[in-house]
């Protein structure tokens, strides 16, 4: 198996045999094998019937239903784990996404990146409920991420097997793939693709998209800095809270003594007092967030590391954590 497209569908009802079409168009030009996974996520209009009528007619194409709307994310997750191809392509069902992007972003998987966000440089999306928003978004993902993208949430991605395979998604996830993706070492190039209003259907986002999207960032944030380390940031605030807590204090303390100053009436001793607690505290989470850590990756034998290759004598036993 080749390529896996994979497709998110949620109440789509009338995009999804115009899309199908229009699919079946661009990849039968690839000749190559390939295999169309729909991720029915719980649709509640005529989806699934569509999409059974769909598989009936061609056997490249699998539908998987979920129990109910689990989010895109969770779509998305299925299909991955449900994909058997080397080169794996997400994209919307909403005909906003152009299936004629599909050979463009193979081709650049195939100079050698392990993933390509497409980016929609002329979106047609309503400005102040979705461009608007998204542009901040972006901007403040890519400043406090390493990669630097446009557009983080186009579905039209193309990535490669062995990048996909080491990635899990939790949450609303799907757009901080490329962070993740560059957290473990992968090489990420972003393309122009093409965008399309939406025909058929309504948009399952608001504007309100937008304070998730930052929760889930300050996640993605910690975990790709400080998930197996987390004393480095709890301990740096601690030691901060502490530094300037018992500073106060001292000075509180010299004006008492030598100077004979009252403490009573004055709220900075409060405020010292209150940050030495605090500083014990994030000190106290460091530690364990660190026991956490270790259990998170020992009781899955998951190793803090992700390998590309290896190169190896042909006569060395199997090793138990790599698998190689
Ligand atoms: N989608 C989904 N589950 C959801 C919400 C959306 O599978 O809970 C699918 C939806 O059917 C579409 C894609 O995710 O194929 C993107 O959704 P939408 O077009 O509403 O997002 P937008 O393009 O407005 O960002
Ligand atoms: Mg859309």
């Amino acid at each position: 198996m080749n390529l896996s497209v994979i497709i998110p569908v949620f109440n789509e009802e009338k995009n999804l045999e115009i899309l199908c079409q229009e699919l079946i168009n661009v990849l039968d030009k690839l000749e190559t094998e390939l295999e169309i996974i729909f991720i029915d996520d719980g649709s509640t209009d005529k989806s699934f019937n569509i999409l059974s009528d769909l598989q009936k007619n061609d056997d490249r194409i699998e539908v998987v239903r979920l129990r109910k709307n689990f989010g895109q994310t969770a779509a998305l997750s299925a299909g991955f784990d449900r994909a058997r191809g080397d080169f794996i392509v997400t994209l919307d069902a909403d005909l906003q996404n152009d299936p004629e992007d599909i050979p463009k972003l193979l081709d650049k998987l195939k100079d050698g990146y392990d993933l390509v966000n497409g980016w929609r440089f002329d979106r047609k999306d309503h400005f102040l409920s979705r461009r608007l928003p998204s542009v901040v978004a972006n901007k403040i993902i890519s400043i406090s991420t390493s990669v630097k993208l446009h557009d983080y949430g186009c579905t039209l991605k193309a990535f490669k097997k062995e990048l996909i395979k080491n990635i899990r998604l939790y949450g609303e996830m799907h757009r901080f793939i490329p962070a993740i993706a560059s957290g473990i070492g992968a090489s990420i190039t972003e393309l122009k693709v093409n965008h399309r209003e939406r025909r058929f259907g309504k948009s399952k986002y608001g504007i309100f998209r937008t304070t998730r999207v930052i929760l889930d960032l300050i996640t993605v944030k910690f975990l790709l800095s400080y998930a197996s380390r987390p004393i480095q940031i709890f301990g740096l605030l601690g030691f901060f809270c502490e530094i300037t807590g018992f500073g106060i204090l001292l000075y509180l303390i010299a004006q008492r003594q030598l100077f004979d100053m009252p403490l009573a009436n004055r709220p900075l001793l409060l405020f010292s007092i209150l940050l030495v607690f605090m500083g014990l505290q994030f000190i106290t989470l460091g530690l364990l967030g660190e026991l956490q850590a270790r259990t998170y990756h020992e009781t899955q034998n998951k190793p803090i590391y992700v390998i590309k290759k290896i190169l190896k004598n042909e006569d060395r036993d199997d090793d138990p954590i790599t698998g190689n």
